[in-house]
């Protein structure tokens, strides 16, 4: 049974920390209520956190709440009338 060099655990620290912030800054940026809980999620870890992550937060789409044209979570004009949601 080989050992790990120490270079694999700082590849992998690295690998974590970058995933962890980048998804901080994500749930930041899209409003979600427990950013800094996203990002302590993506502490844990690679990649199965980010997979997690994106499948919750791209998986919906929303309702549009003029036209009831279902649009992307992200979108903050509905493409179809242009309403703005949220
Ligand atoms: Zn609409």
């Amino acid at each position: 049974m080989s050992e790990f060099p120490l270079i694999t655990w700082v590849f992998l620290g690295a690998l974590v920390t970058i995933q962890a912030t980048w998804i901080f800054r994500d749930a930041r940026m899209r409003g979600e209520s427990f950013a800094w809980l996203w990002g302590l999620f993506g502490l844990i870890n690679v990649p199965s956190s980010f997979i997690v992550y994106i499948l919750v937060t791209r998986r919906g789409n929303i309702r549009c709440i003029q036209c009831g044209k279902s649009i992307r979570r992200e979108s903050h004009v509905c493409p179809y009338c242009r309403k703005a949601n949220k």
